[in-house]
């Protein structure tokens, strides 16, 4: 029977004009793609699990850094720019260090990151998902990030001043803050990076906004 589906199945996919759709089709487009933008070698890795033995959070991730490296050769997008562990990961290195095959894992967590933060899908992790945007935003805007301003537009964004009032971390946070400011430890003020225009090139280049 399911030779007679696969057989009918296939007649139908090489009727002429129709355009195929197979399996792999997505999973090679997604495989490419990530290969190509992120330089990195996927179809090299040959699942031995260094990488998520190395890493220190993986207890965190849904989807373990072996596991999000087979993912992609299998063109599974969704499910992993849905994933915590694009805004778990520490981007430490530790799995990159390790892996026999030099497949950066950390880049392509780093560049699946991305591709998540310009899409419309909703982060698994929010707030870490803002603190990221947040801290894009601050070093755009002045080529260096300043604790102080990051910290400053971090809470101020209305999700994260609400879940902090909400959850009673924000008096807390605020405290630790003024500590820090009164034992010199924060600088509201620091003067822009020298390099802001290459930096800020380099920030719409990787968003696609400029070639
Ligand atoms: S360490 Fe390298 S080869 Fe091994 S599973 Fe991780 S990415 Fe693949
Ligand atoms: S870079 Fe990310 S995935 Fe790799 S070991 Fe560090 S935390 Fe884990």
């Amino acid at each position: 029977m399911q030779n007679t589906v696969s057989h009918q199945k296939g007649m139908a996919e090489h009727e002429p004009g129709k355009k195929r759709k197979l399996i792999g089709d997505r999973g090679n487009y997604f495989l490419d793609r990530i290969q190509g933008e992120a330089g990195v070698n996927i179809s090299a890795c040959f699942q031995c699990e260094r990488c998520t033995n190395a890493c220190p959070v993986s207890h965190f991730m849904d989807i373990k850094p072996h596991q999000a490296i087979r993912y992609i050769q299998l063109g599974w997008r969704e499910d992993l720019l849905k994933s915590s562990t694009i805004w778990v990961c520490l981007s430490c290195e530790m799995c990159t260090t390790y892996c026999p095959n030099e497949v950066d894992v950390a880049e392509t967590i780093n560049h699946l990151r991305n591709m998540a933060a310009h899409s419309s899908i909703t982060p698994k992790e929010k707030s870490l998902a803002v603190f990221h945007q947040t801290f894009l935003e601050v070093l755009r805007k002045s080529g260096k990030v300043n604790e102080f301003r990051l910290m400053n537009a971090y809470y101020l964004k209305p999700d994260i001043f609400q879940e902090k009032l909400k959850n009673g971390t924000l008096k807390e946070e605020l405290l630790l803050g003024l500590t820090l400011l009164r034992k010199g430890r924060l600088k509201i003020f620091t003067p822009r990076s020298r390099a802001i225009k290459d930096i800020q090139k380099a920030y719409h280049q990787a968003r696609g906004e400029i070639g």
